[in-house]
């Protein structure tokens, strides 16, 4: 949107609060005086309370943890008071009118009562929600009457962004609690673990947000794991297309299905830390306006643990098909492939150790069939795959050739090349003893 100055004007801005952000009185504090910088910040989702120290418990645990226990008829009440005690202690450091104790008092029973996993957890951001929408005045708007799920558990897209559209229509300052939605019947259903960020996105899409600020307790996205690089730097600016190959790889601050209904909606999404509010973290959109400059890389992101196929066969290239029936062995065993190097009589399939490892044999035996007489097929293991990524690439020569030039530095043995089409990540496969050494030296080579 543009003012009459030509200046930029944020119209409206969806905020989702992560577990961490609202795990007590004080951070609930925080959140208001975020929402008060900005009053475009004109609506709020809000994960359930989350650890307020590193050994502490999240809610949504305690909640998984009660439903189990009632499940085999055990008590679960010395559970269910930290749970009270969580929500409890926020609204009186808050000093709220709602009554959370009676809500808490309908989930104990709930529970009790035989209610699935999905509607025990779900209570966490519900519970939240009540909270947060008491202290700030806004409305509230339980999800099970905005996000729409399949009988299967899947979400029904189209459904769900008529329905909240039309829910949020009046444009009131809302609350939604994140995590859960509902079937057509009116059974609730939760996303996966870390799902309150897909209903942040539902949300900012129903509403035609500018922004969708993701709020929790990093500063964004690092160009690489801080475990293996001292103090990576941050990333400022990032494309959905990007995000994605570095999430693939176990980058991760938000979750993957998060990404698609903003990104298709041309929603950028802004990764923000709540303890440091003036920060301003990672932006995530399709195309970064006003790029002068463009670091060659973005990232980089690995992951150990994976086993390569090799497949050798005389004349394989002129024998249509054959790639098709290696694939074929692996789908009829549900295994999903990563990569898929190819040369002119052999080919490589690259697949994560944990699922190839229950039908490995298997997989030998059935391959082996298809070159029998004229092949062979062998299976190695603990390759490690990393990739690095950067939307620059494409404009800059010789990325590759940097790349090389560090790992053949730091002598390390490169098992696997794949470019991929987009210009947008080059991976490479080494053995899982050079993991962290290959991290290191391409990170060096470009950031310094
Ligand atoms: N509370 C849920 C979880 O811990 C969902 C979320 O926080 O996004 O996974």
């Amino acid at each position: 949107m543009l003012n009459d100055g030509g200046t930029s004007v944020l119209e409206c801005i969806v905020t989702k609060f992560g577990g961490s952000s609202l795990a007590n009185d004080e951070q609930f504090k925080k959140v208001r005086s975020i929402l008060e910088l900005e009053p475009t910040r004109q609506y709020l989702i809000p994960s359930a309370p989350g650890k307020r120290f590193p050994s502490d418990e999240k809610v949504t645990d305690l909640l998984y943890a009660c439903h189990s226990l009632a499940s085999e008829g055990r008590p679960f009440a010395e559970e269910f008071r930290k749970i009270r005690e969580r929500y409890l202690s926020i609204a009186a450091g808050l000093h709220l009118k709602v009554d959370i104790a009676s809500a808490l008092d309908q989930v104990e029973q709930g529970i009790a009562a035989g209610n699935s996993a999905d509607w025990c957890a779900s209570r966490g951001e519900y519970l939240c929600g009540l909270l947060i929408a008491d202290y700030l005045g806004w409305r509230f708007l339980d999800a099970a009457e905005g996000i729409v799920f399949s009988e299967n558990g899947r979400l029904l897209d189209d459904e769900t962004q008529a329905k909240l559209s039309a829910a949020l229509a009046d444009r009131k300052p809302t609350v939604v609690p994140g995590f859960y939605g509902a079937t057509r019947s009116g059974e609730v259903r939760t996303f996966s673990r870390g799902g309150s960020d897909i209903t942040g996105a539902l949300v900012a899409r129903a509403v035609g947000a500018d922004v969708y600020e993701n709020w929790t307790d990093v500063s964004g996205f690092l160009m690489a794991d801080p475990r293996i690089i001292d103090g990576p730097a941050e990333i400022s600016s990032i494309t959905y297309k990007e995000l994605r190959e570095l999430s693939h790889m176990g980058a991760s601050v938000l979750h993957e299905d998060a990404m698609f209904p903003v990104h298709r909606a041309g929603i950028p999404t802004n990764i923000r830390n709540t303890n440091k509010p003036y920060h301003p973290g990672t932006m995530i959109s399709k195309n970064p306006p006003n790029e002068l400059s463009v670091p060659t890389i973005t990232g980089i992101a690995g992951h150990k643990g994976y086993s390569v196929i090799s497949v050798e066969k005389n004349m394989m290239n002129s024998e249509v098909g054959f790639g098709r029936k290696v694939l074929q062995v692996l789908e009829d065993r549900n295994i999903p492939f990563e990569h898929l190097p190819t040369g002119i009589d052999s080919m490589c399939v690259v697949v994560a150790s944990e699922a190839l490892n229950p039908a490995r044999e298997d997989v030998l035996a059935e391959i082996g069939k298809l070159v029998e007489g004229s092949g062979s097929v062998s299976i190695s293991d603990q390759m490690s795959i990393i990739a690095t990524v950067g939307r620059g690439m494409v404009h800059n020569c010789g990325t590759a050739a940097r790349l090389f030039s560090a790992m053949s530095r730091a002598r390390i043995n490169v098992r696997m090349i794949d470019q991929g089409s987009s210009e947008l990540s080059i991976i490479v496969g080494v053995n899982d003893s050079d993991f962290e050494a290959t991290i290191h030296a391409i990170y060096h080579e470009f950031v310094g």
